[in-house]
Formats: C-alpha cells, sequence, structure tokens
C-alpha cells in the first residue's frame, strides 16, 4: 500500500463559502465541489470571489473528475472558471446528481463552455475515478438532489458529507440515506470532513415540511400583495409557497432572473409541481388585484442587483411596492450579509410595507443540521479521523468539540485551514507544508443589465478611482514593445513613482504571460491585463479601483 491520501481544502474553512477540496492519491486528483463566496461590503466593484486554484492549473493534468455535492454557488459556481483554467485539452469529467447537473448545464452554456462532458449519476452508483470509487449518498438540504460524496482508496473510505441536515420529513420524501453510511461506519470510515455550518445551534434543525403551513398562517393574515423571498435554488420552499398561494387562491409571479431559471429546470426535471395556471408573468403583475397575488423574489440576501433590492429603492421594472404590500423573507442572512438585509428591510418600512422576518415567525428552516444532527452523522460513519469543513473557525472548532463529545480522540481531529493538506497513511494522519490558497476576484461578468454596469462603474470609481494603463505590444509575437504607461484619477492613496514602477513590472510581466500563452486577440488581452492588474492592486493596496486596460498592436 503506498500513499499518501491528500485531502487539501482550497476553499471552504475559516469562512462561508467558495467550497473547493482536492483529494489526492497515488498522484491522481479528484476535486470535490468548486464553489465560490458573494463579496462583503468592503469587496467594493467585484461581483464574485473565487478560491485561489492555481495548486490545480499546475495539476490540471492529473485531474480524473469534478465531483460536485449539489447546485448551490458556494458549492458550483466557480465551474466556469475553473473548467476555462484547465485549458480546453484538459478538461475533466464532472459528475453530480441530476439536478446540480442540469444547474451546471446552465451555468456553462452562459459561459459558452458546451463541450464539457458531465455525468448525472444516480445515489448509489459508484464510478472508478483512477485509483478512486466514487459513490454519491443521498442527503437533505436545502435544494433538491444533494449528495454526500465517498472516495475510497485502498488505504480506505473518506465522506466529504457536502451540505446536510437530516430532515426525517422532507419535502419530496427522500430522507438522507442513514443505512449507507451506518454501512460505511460499520465497515470502516477512514476519514469524515463534514458540515460545521450550523455546529453552534444546539438541538436538531426544523424540517423543511413544517415550513408551509406556516407560510399558508402568515398569508392567510396578509390583506394586501404578498412578497415573498427566498433563495432561487430552494426548490422545495418555492413548492410550499406556490402551494400556500394556491390554497388561499392567489396567483403566483416569480421575479428575479435565477428565481424563473431554476423554478423552471426545477419543473423539467420533476422536483416541483405547480398547477397549471397558477403561474402568471411578471409584466401582467398589475393586472390582478392585491389580495391575489404572490410574488416570488430573488434578494433574501440584500444582494445589491437582486429583485427585491431594486424594488425596495423603488427601481424595479416590473414591481412598484406600497402600502399594505407584506414582505416575507424566507431565509435568514448568511454570515456577512446582515447589513445588506437590514438596510433592505428598512428601507421596505419606509415604502410602507409590512415585513416579516424569520424572527417574527417560523418562514424558514435552516439547510443545515444542527449539533445533534452533527452529532448523530458522527455516530453513523464512526470515522478514525475527523476534520470539520465548511464554516469559519469558531464553527471548525465547535464542530471538533461536538467530535469529541461522541467519542473521537481529540489527536484525531484536524482542525484546518484553506491551503493545509491533511496526509493520511497507514501509519496516521498529519498535516502537511501549506499550498497555496486564497481568493481571486472576478468582476464584470454574469451582469445582463447596461444600467447594473453603469452603477457599478460609478461605485468604483467614487471608492477608488481609476487606473488607466496603455500597453503597446508587437503585433508579431505579442511583447510589450515600449514601458507601458499609466495613468490614475482620483485614488485615494500615494501613487508614487515607486508604485508606478511596479504597476509597468506587473503589465509586463502579465504580457509575458499571455504571450506565452499564445494570447493574442485583443479583447482576451485587456481582459487578462485586467485581472491580472486588478488582483496586483488590490494585494498590495487592499483597493479596488477600476482598470481600464488599453492595448495598442503596432
Ligand atoms: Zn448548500
Ligand atoms: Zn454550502
Amino acid at each position: 500500500m503506498s500513499g499518501p491520501l491528500r485531502v487539501l481544502p482550497l476553499g471552504g474553512l475559516g469562512e462561508i463559502g467558495k467550497n473547493m477540496t482536492v483529494v489526492e492519491y497515488e498522484g491522481r486528483i479528484v476535486v470535490v465541489d468548486v464553489g465560490l463566496r458573494f463579496p462583503t461590503a468592503e469587496m467594493l466593484g467585484i461581483d464574485l470571489v473565487l478560491p485561489d486554484f492555481s495548486y490545480l492549473r499546475e495539476r490540471a493534468e492529473d485531474i480524473e473528475a469534478i465531483v460536485i455535492t449539489h447546485g448551490h454557488e458556494d458549492h458550483i459556481g466557480a465551474l466556469p472558471w475553473v473548467l476555462r483554467e484547465l485549458g480546453e485539452d484538459k478538461i475533466p469529467a464532472v459528475y453530480g446528481g441530476a439536478l446540480t447537473m442540469a444547474m451546471a448545464r446552465s451555468k456553462l452554456d452562459e459561459h459558452k463552455l458546451k463541450a464539457t462532458p458531465l455525468e448525472a449519476l444516480a445515489d448509489g452508483d459508484t464510478v472508478d475515478l483512477g485509483p478512486f470509487g466514487l459513490e454519491l449518498i443521498h442527503m437533505t438540504h436545502s435544494i433538491p438532489d444533494c449528495s454526500a460524496v465517498a472516495l475510497t482508496t485502498e488505504l480506505g473510505t473518506m465522506l466529504i458529507t457536502g451540505d446536510y441536515k437530516f430532515d426525517q420529513t422532507p419535502v419530496d420524501g427522500k430522507p438522507a440515506d442513514v443505512s449507507r453510511l451506518a454501512e460505511l461506519g460499520r465497515e470502516g470510515l477512514l476519514l469524515l470532513c463534514g458540515d460545521s455550518t450550523n455546529a453552534d445551534r444546539p438541538g436538531f434543525s426544523p424540517s423543511e415540511s413544517g415550513v408551509g403551513p406556516h407560510l399558508e398562517d402568515v398569508f392567510a393574515r396578509c390583506e394586501g400583495r404578498i412578497v415573498v423571498t427566498s433563495f432561487a435554488s430552494n426548490i422545495h420552499r418555492v413548492q410550499q409557497v406556490t402551494d400556500a398561494a394556491a390554497a388561499l387562491g392567489r396567483k403566483v409571479a416569480l421575479v428575479g432572473r435565477s428565481m424563473r431559471k431554476n423554478v423552471n429546470i426545477g419543473r423539467q426535471l420533476g422536483h416541483i409541481d405547480v398547477p397549471e395556471g397558477l403561474l402568471v408573468p411578471p409584466r401582467e403583475i398589475d393586472d390582478f388585484p392585491d389580495h391575489k397575488l404572490v410574488i416570488i423574489s430573488t434578494g433574501s440576501q440584500g444582494e445589491p442587483l437582486s429583485a427585491l433590492r431594486r424594488m425596495a429603492h423603488r427601481d424595479h421594472p416590473q414591481v412598484q411596492l406600497h402600502d399594505g404590500d407584506t414582505v416575507v423573507f424566507s431565509a435568514t442572512p448568511i454570515p456577512g450579509n446582515e447589513r445588506a438585509v437590514n438596510e433592505t428591510v428598512d428601507r421596505l418600512y419606509h415604502i410602507g410595507c409590512d415585513v416579516i422576518t424569520a424572527a417574527d415567525a417560523p418562514v424558514h428552516a435552516s439547510g443545515h443540521g444542527y449539533a445533534e444532527e452533527i452529532k448523530l452523522m458522527l455516530n453513523l460513519v464512526k470515522p478514525r479521523y475527523v476534520m470539520p469543513f465548511h464554516g469559519d473557525h469558531k464553527r471548525i472548532h465547535l464542530h471538533a468539540k461536538l467530535a469529541e463529545a461522541v467519542g473521537v480522540a481529540p489527536e484525531a481531529i484536524f482542525k484546518g485551514e484553506n491551503g493545509l493538506p491533511l496526509e493520511i497513511d497507514e501509519r496516521g494522519a498529519s498535516f502537511g507544508s501549506k499550498e497555496q490558497s486564497g481568493m481571486i476576484f472576478v468582476d464584470g461578468v454574469d451582469i445582463g443589465d447596461p444600467a447594473d454596469v453603469a452603477l457599478r462603474d460609478r461605485r468604483m470609481l467614487s471608492g477608488d478611482g481609476i487606473f488607466i494603463v496603455v500597453a503597446t505590444v508587437s503585433e508579431q509575437d505579442g511583447e510589450s514593445v515600449v514601458p507601458p504607461e499609466v495613468i490614475f484619477r482620483g485614488v485615494p492613496f500615494e501613487a508614487d513613482g515607486k508604485l508606478l514602477k511596479q504597476i509597468r513590472g506587473a503589465v509586463e510581466a502579465s504580457l509575458d504571460r499571455a504571450a506565452a500563452d499564445e494570447i493574442r486577440e485583443i479583447d482576451l488581452l485587456q481582459q487578462v491585463l485586467h485581472d491580472d492588474l486588478a488582483k496586483f492592486v488590490y494585494d498590495k493596496l487592499r483597493r479596488r479601483p477600476m482598470v481600464l486596460p488599453v492595448v495598442v498592436e503596432v
């Protein structure tokens, strides 16, 4: 037997979001989840945050497969960027449940990455991936088609739980496959990497199916129009909202691009069942009296460009909120989003709406198991080693305490961090030496509406100013022919000679890299320059000025 088995988290530890784990054995790699994170308020002008996956770029040839536990953005969102970076001829197969793969397909289509092989697996299917055996185990969460990932090597089996709760009465009637988990425990599980999100909440999480009746109670008391906001991917929640609306004789309008998209995919795959004639298009909202309508909207996290946020700013093309409307937050803010949510709520009150949140009525159930469920998982799979996943340092610590409480030896529990690989062989387990990890920022992609882009640009300009970089490259080989020009305006820091010199150096380095990669097209070149420089300036100054690269060919 050889080894070691290396488990390298590139995201999701010490933070909530951008989950990505590299599992390595015999020089071969399986990547579990490729997630992203939404920016916090101080990351001005940034649309998305990805894990730094330089490690994968260097090892592209060794990747057997990418496996995705479920369709949430913090698990699937970085897929287009990762695939593009790996290079067209090195794109590995991507595995996951049917809904997860349908969501991946729609994402990849938007990014024009049509050739990627996506393999939908049913629960219990097993696949050989080089030195790994892969099995997906059905779990319950706040999106259908959610799986834990078991990877077996000669050393034993490891389990990455993905996000889960033990919902005994899920809306689709398919509880987690506890008997398979117990079997893994009986066979002897080598390593458990488990969700820590709610390690700080005592007891058991409430069942999703309990939310529906409470929504109906709340709706029954509303005289005017009702707007419900929840995660667009929470298809079972959308089902329960439409059921409650139907029961009270109200029509339903879906507002927000991702809401419409996910409900479509969910309907095609049979995860959501909406009676004929219940849905009305957003443009017909004004044709129905207030008491006959429920609007389901994106924006439960106060996202800047979401439908609800625009309604709250009186800036939504189809929905003008007014006195007498009730807005129901059927979600709680993800840590870091509280400020944006509070601001949205306050604006809604200003307009004259009534607002109901999960603090006022049980209109939300978390998709992540509480402390007792984390203990149940530990007791079912009886792992030799435990590495808590998916949580900030506090929750990882609390998860470790829960593992101790059910009898896992403290020295078998590894409180990891991004970039720190756990290495396991026959003799034992220990952390290896740190690999590169961190954040990559993405901006300007996936924003459809020109007005949104203008808004973003103005926000960036007012905050951190602008850098204009003029690079002159040779038409033949793309090499820089004269030193790049750097112009700046409104930057709230000292752009001295030294900094400008460094920026010129970064421009040259970026151009060299692009030339080496044979990137010639001006648009692509400007994109590369923009990304490299934005990262460079941010690393140096923790600022996000607008970066405007201009490439001139001579
Ligand atoms: Zn999730
Ligand atoms: Zn997650």
